[in-house]
């Protein structure tokens, strides 16, 4: 097939060469961490009893994916991601019970934990590493708990208890939500940036009102939706929206990363887009601490090359 995309002129942008998508292995299996089929298939399940049960028995886990400087490979932050390691269903996607924990307000609790337990580890490899002590942690929010009056407060006193310092971490708002009180969430973000915290617009180019969002809230940084991403090398349109979002963001001032990149061709066109930083299976896929810790003792925390047949499409 042919698109009308392989014939642009571009200064930036090399000829496109397609590829077959297919690489054998699905991108959940690539990644090693998750599945979500059997929760699919059940959409009662999980009930609040259910979440809340796992809240007791300690069955949610942070898996972290590094995010890297698109030039030199380096790891230069990690998104924790909520996995619940479930006794017989194996380790269950949050798209499978975030949004059931949403629904029943059971969020704040997993929310809170995650933010505890993101600021814990943040100490953890600091303490193993002070090097690791520049990296920044990026915790996801719901929108329930970014309007929750005392999150300032609350993330101040779990920074302390923990040990670590504000500019270690990150908080990730999706846009896909409607913030109904536009000046109190501004004053929470500004409290929260006040403490040296950095806070991402994530899955940016998505939800809806985004420029009004940005105009609006105090944000440092935009992540730009894996849905554009995967699309940068067969579609013009992807193209130049990813190329319109980093020109908005130059002009803002705001960092961006690129999420879900899969493969050396959408690495490649982000580089020489101006895209500084990027997170994918293409580097690495969410991981536990522990291989997380291997690769933050890696030579100046710099990921090696895939290998040009790595499954990526
Ligand atoms: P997100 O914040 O946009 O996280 C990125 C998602 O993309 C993660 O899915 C990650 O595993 C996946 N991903 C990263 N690189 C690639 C890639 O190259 N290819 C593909 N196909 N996927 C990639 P995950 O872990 O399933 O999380 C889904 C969403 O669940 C997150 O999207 C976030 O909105 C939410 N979430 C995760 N952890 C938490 C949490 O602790 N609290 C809250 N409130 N939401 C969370
Ligand atoms: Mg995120
Ligand atoms: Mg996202």
């Amino acid at each position: 097939m042919t698109t009308k995309s392989e014939t642009i002129k571009s200064p930036l942008r090399p000829p496109l060469k397609r590829k077959p998508v297919s690489s054998g292995r699905s991108s959940s299996e690539r990644s090693g961490s998750t599945h979500s089929t059997s929760a699919r298939s059940n959409p009662e399940w999980p009930r609040q009893a259910d979440i809340r049960r796992a809240m007791q028995r300690r069955e949610f886990v942070l898996y972290y994916q590094p995010e890297v400087e698109l030039e030199t490979r380096r790891i230069v932050g990690l998104e924790a991601l909520i996995r619940w390691q479930h006794p017989t269903r194996g380790l269950v996607s949050p798209i499978n019970f975030i949004p059931h924990a949403e629904r029943s307000g059971v969020i704040h609790a997993i929310g809170n934990w995650g933010l505890a337990e993101a600021c814990a580890q943040i100490h953890r490899w600091t303490a193993e590493n002070p090097a690791s002590g520049s990296l920044r942690v990026g915790v996801n929010l719901s929108a329930g708990q970014f309007l929750h009056a005392g999150l300032t407060d609350h993330v101040r006193s779990l920074l302390r208890k923990a040990g670590a310092a504000g500019r270690q971490l990150g908080l990730e708002m999706t846009e896909s939500v409607f913030i109904p009180d536009v000046h109190a969430a501004t004053e929470v973000l500004r409290g929260l940036r006040d403490l040296g915290i950095s806070l991402s617009m994530d899955d940016f180019g998505t939800g809806y009102s985004s420029l009004s969002n940005l105009h609006s809230f105090p944000f440092d940084t935009l992540k730009i939706d894996r849905s554009f991403v995967s699309r940068i090398a067969g579609s013009d349109q992807a193209f130049h929206i990813i190329r319109a979002i980093l020109e908005l963001a130059r002009a803002l001032r705001m960092e961006v990363i690129a999420e879900g990149i899969e493969t050396r061709e959408q690495f490649d066109l982000l580089r020489q887009l101006g895209c500084r930083y990027g997170q994918g299976f293409f580097f690495a896929p969410p991981l536990p601490v522990k291989e997380i810790s291997r690769l933050l003792r890696l030579p100046g925390r710099i990921l090696s090359e895939p290998p040009p047949d790595c499954g990526m499409a």
